[in-house]
């Protein structure tokens, strides 16, 4: 099959290119970027391109069959909630132009990465309320921008396979995290940036978390979210379909896990003036499970301590830089 992955130089884009080429599939990556954290794509063919123009997306659009298109513009909490305008036109532009190429070239499915942030915040006010299912997306009132956008390309999925029969899927990612993704610079998200923190600290130092730690989420290990999309797009299923855990924690845990991993004594300082996102969510896996009979099962210390030994290894390197020769 030749399949065209988006944002393949990004986090997941890049795990999901390497799982698709294990598989045997001729692979292309598009992407403003190549992989930050590896030397080379293993993309049969990587196209430097800015999908926000129509006609980049027609030209790598020609000749696919499968396209997941994961390119966006996106960060951590501090990043969406302070670029709302440039986040929801950027993405915006990128998701309608390619569904309108998907459709003139003829691509046979269509994989779009939707996220948690589509869920109304009135229903995440509480730590430990109901997981979100996936009809509770209505009535909309999702997240400022990012979840907005996130919502009005879904619609515009179901409204492409209503009208011209484009064979769609709708993957609703909750928190995604693992080695290869950003960790510093202001676009990293939660795990990442506690991971960063507490490779810089030192043992007794305090670290800060945003808001009062005891918001809590659910996170998805790489590898189950890589293996999750595939069997999603094997799927003859063509609504939003969660893709998360159900392995509830707060951020404070979450630091306290991360300092275990790393055997460092650390007091957390709470900043209640940054944002923290809603205060609670988790997902509802049961409409995955009966789809592809498959959930993710990668417990967060597992998958904490693969993250944190890889980001450790960047911040060494950073502080300790290979003489120039
Ligand atoms: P990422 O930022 O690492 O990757 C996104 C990639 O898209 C980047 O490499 C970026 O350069 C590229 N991109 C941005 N604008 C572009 C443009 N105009 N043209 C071409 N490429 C462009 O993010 P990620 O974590 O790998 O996320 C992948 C997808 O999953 C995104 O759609 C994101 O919204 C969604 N998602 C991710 C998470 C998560 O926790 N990581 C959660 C929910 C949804």
């Amino acid at each position: 099959m030749r399949i065209l992955c988006t944002g393949a130089g990004g986090f997941i884009g890049s795990w999901l290119v390497k799982r698709l080429k294990a598989d045997g599939h001729y692979v292309m990556g598009a992407d403003l970027k190549r992989p930050e954290f590896e030397p080379a794509s293993p993309a049969d063919f990587f196209h430097l391109r800015d999908l926000r123009e129509f006609a980049n997306c027609m030209m790598v659009t020609q000749q696919i069959d499968t396209v997941y298109n994961l390119a966006a513009d996106m960060g951590g909490i501090g990043f969406i909630t302070s670029h709302l305008a440039d986040v929801a036109r950027n993405n915006a532009l990128i998701n309608l132009n390619m569904l309108e190429a998907c459709r003139q070239n003829n691509v046979k499915r269509y994989l779009f990465t939707s996220s948690a942030c589509v869920y109304p915040l009135g229903r995440q006010m509480v730590t430990d309320g109901m997981p979100l299912k996936e009809t509770d997306a209505w009535p909309a009132d999702p997240e400022d921008g990012y979840g907005w956008e996130k919502l009005f390309s879904e619609q515009m999925c179901a409204y492409y396979r209503k009208d011209h029969g484009l064979n769609v899927r709708i993957v609703r990612l909750h928190n995604v995290y693992g080695p290869l993704g950003t960790f510093t610079g202001g676009r990293e998200k939660s795990p990442a940036a506690i991971c960063r923190k507490v490779a810089q600290a030192k043992d007794g130092d305090a670290i800060e978390v945003w808001g009062d730690g005891k918001q809590t989420r659910t996170y998805l290990y790489i590898h189950d979210c890589i293996e999750g999309l595939v069997r999603i797009m094997q799927s003859g299923y063509q609504r939003p379909l969660n893709l998360g855990t159900a392995e509830l924690v707060t951020v404070d845990d979450l630091v306290n896990l991360v300092a275990g991993i790393a055997a460092k004594r650390l007091k957390i300082v709470h900043d209640e003036s940054k944002p923290q996102g809603v205060r609670g969510r988790s997902s509802d896996n049961l409409r995955l499970r009966r789809t592809v009979a498959w959930e993710p099962s990668i417990r967060l210390i597992d998958g904490l301590k693969e993250t944190y030994a890889w980001i450790a290894a960047q911040v060494a390197r950073d502080q300790n830089p290979a003489p120039v020769r």
